[in-house]
């Protein structure tokens, strides 16, 4: 974004392709089901129809499920370079239709051109880690020590149709995220994308099957929770779920899961957070406003990663929250196709009208901090004004707040301990932030909290694929970290081959 040239170029494309009205709807076996389609509508705008969704019937689910399971032996035989060649494609052809998919993210959730892109870079990287991770974990076995006259080795397997259920905040990178290292590893795979960003989703199924994964072995079921995802979580045929999104969508899926009979089956589970930032009187306040600022409200707060509740040692509280508001009031809301645009819109009426719920609350139980006002331009969406609060206690967030809000918490000195008791206490355990000059106070606070990433000195979003793998603990999820070494193994079967060594021909 920082080459004008690139990005004028870039410019360009996006507008060209957002005159387009793309269609979704079942993908199953390669072909797109046709039906009584909806409007996908603009979250900054609804009145722009963005394209329209087919939903999924019980009758695709069986479909899809019968084909992915006829059609595992083939996928999983394949080498595990074919498979991750598939993905090295899949990863160019992204690159080559870049224009496309970032007037979708914007136009269909609402990202910022930033966000867009970034969406795009980690979707790409996730493709090509996981092709990278698979030629070297799942090409050949692993040999294993053991005593002499055996030879012991450890292969990695698929595990059969494995259901990938994503959320719509990172509609594109969190779905292929999802959906390269099921197949890589050996998986047929059943998309259930978010219903609010069908459109992204059903672009990167068809980049798939372009890039060579076949029409049997990855199908997109688009449609709600209930209506789709629940029934895919019931199927006996089901080898493993992927999972994204709330962590009380996780604990449904438990339940289902510990309910039904057949096979055992793993669930990776990447849920909500409830982050924390903890700053002290060392640390130099203009970065802290700076990191505050990018990881409450940048993707307008909708990423699991956001930062929720900044605790301030008392003695800087106010001043800096002096300086948090007036950096406040330059942030720009507004279109997110306009590249001055800082924060766009949250995704639908919904989360809007919860965000407003809980601002009506802290405006009674809290102090106001600062709130942005929306000008003229936001009327047409789904625009919630970003806002700080001042409480007294974590105990007033009983749930992750899904949005531009950031609660702020002053605390003595001599109560270190109790802030790292209630940050424990939130039992979520994704991201923190430290903020400090004092190596052993970084030291003493990252030791004692359990969170999956934590960042010191910094803001505490944009976790790089192969460099922070990221993932959480507790209410947060299950791991193992996407974009990790050891992600693609949890799709995986692992079997042990022992060989008498001491036999003729051994
Ligand atoms: P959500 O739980 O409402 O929905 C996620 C997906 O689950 C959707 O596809 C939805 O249709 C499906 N679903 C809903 N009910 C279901 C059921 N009974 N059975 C099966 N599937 C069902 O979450 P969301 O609102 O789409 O996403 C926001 C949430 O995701 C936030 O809590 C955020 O923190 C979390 N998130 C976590 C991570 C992470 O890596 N930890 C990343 C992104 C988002």
């Amino acid at each position: 974004l920082s080459d004008p040239e690139a990005m004028l170029a870039l410019a360009g494309e996006i507008e060209a392709a957002a005159a387009g009205r793309p269609q979704a709807g079942p993908i199953i076996g390669g072909q797109l089901r046709s039906g009584e389609a909806m409007e996908v509508k603009n979250p900054a705008d609804t009145h722009e129809t963005v394209g329209s969704v087919v939903l999924s019937t019980a009758a695709d689910v069986e479909d899809a499920v019968g084909r992915a399971a006829r059609a595992f032996a083939d996928w999983s035989g394949m080498r595990a370079e074919a498979r991750a060649a598939c993905l090295d494609r899949a990863a160019d052809l992204m690159e080559q239709r870049r224009g496309e998919i970032i007037a979708l993210c914007i136009r269909e959730a609402g990202k910022t051109i930033g966000d867009a892109v970034a969406e795009l870079r980690e979707a790409v990287d996730f493709c090509r880690y996981y092709a990278a991770r698979a030629r070297t974990d799942f090409a050949a076995p692993q040999a294993l020590p053991g005593p002499t006259g055996e030879r012991n080795q450890l292969y990695l397997h698929g595990r059969g149709v494995f259901v990938c259920i994503s959320p719509w905040n990172f509609p594109l990178a969190i779905f292929m995220g999802q959906v390269s290292a099921a197949l890589v590893a050996g998986n047929c795979v059943i998309a259930k994308p978010a219903e609010q960003t069908p459109l992204i989703a059903s672009l990167a199924v068809r980049l798939l099957h372009q890039a060579g994964v076949p029409g049997d072995v990855l199908h997109l079921l688009p449609g709600d929770g209930p209506g789709v995802g629940a029934p895919l979580t019931r199927d006996p045929r089901i080898a493993g779920i992927a999972f994204t999104g709330s962590t009380e969508t996780a604990r449904l899926i438990n339940r289902t899961l510990a309910a039904k009979d057949g096979p055992i089956v793993p669930l990776i589970a990447e849920t909500g957070g409830q982050n924390a930032m903890i700053v002290d009187s060392t640390a130099l306040p203009e970065q802290v406003v700076r990191d505050v600022l990018i990881s409450s409200f940048q993707s307008a707060g909708q990423r699991c990663s956001a930062l929720r509740v900044l605790f301030v040692q008392q003695d800087i509280g106010v001043k800096l929250e002096k300086m948090l508001a007036g950096a406040m009031a330059e942030l720009k809301i507004g279109n997110p196709a306009w590249l001055q645009t800082d924060i766009g819109p949250v995704i639908d009426a919904e989360a809007k009208a919860m965000l407003e719920t809980h601002a009506q609350r802290m405006e009674r139980e809290g102090k106001l901090v600062y709130r942005n006002k929306l000008g003229a331009e936001c009327a047409g969406g789904h625009f919630f004004a970003p806002a700080a609060y001042r409480i007294d206690n974590l105990n007033r967030l009983q749930r992750e707040v899904f949005g531009p809000v950031l609660h702020v918490i002053h605390y003595a000195a001599d109560r270190l301990d109790e802030v790292l008791a209630a940050v424990n206490g939130t039992g979520y355990g994704l991201t923190l932030g430290i903020h400090s000059r004092i190596d052993g106070k970084i030291a003493y606070i990252a030791e004692r909290l359990r969170v999956g990433n934590a960042y010191v000195n910094r803001n505490m979003i944009g976790a790089v694929v192969g460099v922070q793998p990221f993932g959480g603990e507790g209410l947060s999820g299950t791991g193992p970290k996407a974009g990790g070494p050891r992600y693609l193994h949890r799709f995986a079967t692992e079997r042990t081959l022992t060989i008498d060594t001491t036999a003729a021909g051994g």
